[in-house]
């Protein structure tokens, strides 16, 4: 099956773009979304999470405290490479599971760290990276999450440049702050084309 990985800085708009993907017949496979689940009430990952960095970061249901995660490990670079280690090798597992049972016309990869991991290039045929200025990444996750914006600039410089991101890219959405969604519903029907041929 034709693999192509999506990925895109915090905010950049990687979900609305999946999503299209989705509707149009790919099979969508997302590892923020898995990692979301592993550390949802009774998820795989929230005892080693209770283990490793104690139950004050679980709160009342039993979920991972994620304001409190994201404190914490984007200001201690080596707290968050203990979180990767136990949260890589879960999300690994499911994405190869999710990947077996495949049934679109192809499959894409939305991992928001794609370039940063490193193993990733391998294991895609295509890179697609979506693209918006910085300014628009803290506008879209503010506006969202409501997430401070000092920490959304930490996670940000935890991520590859802007720059870097474009440089690996095979192919390029632009999602700017003037990019309407029906402008970005075009520029994804075109690449879902050409991807499509390639599967
Ligand atoms: P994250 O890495 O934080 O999960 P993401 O890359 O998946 O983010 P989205 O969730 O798709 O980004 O988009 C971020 C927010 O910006 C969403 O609320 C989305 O609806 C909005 N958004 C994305 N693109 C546009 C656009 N062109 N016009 C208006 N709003 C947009």
């Amino acid at each position: 099956m034709f693999k192509l990985g999506l990925t895109g800085g915090i905010g950049s708009g990687k979900t609305h773009v999946a999503n299209l993907l989705a509707s149009w017949g790919a099979t969508v496979i997302d590892t923020d979304l898995i990692a979301h689940q592993l550390t949802a009430p009774g998820g795989s990952a929230i005892d080693a999470i209770r283990e490793s960095f104690g139950p004050e970061l679980i709160d009342m249901n039993g979920a991972l405290d994620r304001a409190r995660m994201r404190e914490l490990v984007f200001s201690d670079a080596s707290r968050r490479a203990q979180l990767e280690g136990i949260l890589h090798p879960r999300i690994a597992q499911e994405v190869l599971r999710q990947a077996q049972e495949a049934t679109g016309i192809y499959a894409v990869f939305v991992v928001p760290l794609l370039i940063e991991s490193g193993r990733w290039r391998d294991r895609i045929d295509r890179l697609c990276v979506v693209d918006c200025e910085e300014e628009t990444q803290i506008a879209r996750v503010q506006a969202r999450s409501g997430i401070p914006a000092e920490t959304i600039r930490r996670i940000m410089a935890a991520q590859v440049s802007r720059g870097e991101r474009l440089a690996a890219a095979d192919d390029i959405i632009s999602n700017m702050a003037n990019t309407s969604l029906s402008d970005l519903e075009k520029q994804v029907l075109v690449l879902h084309k050409a991807w499509c041929n390639l599967a």
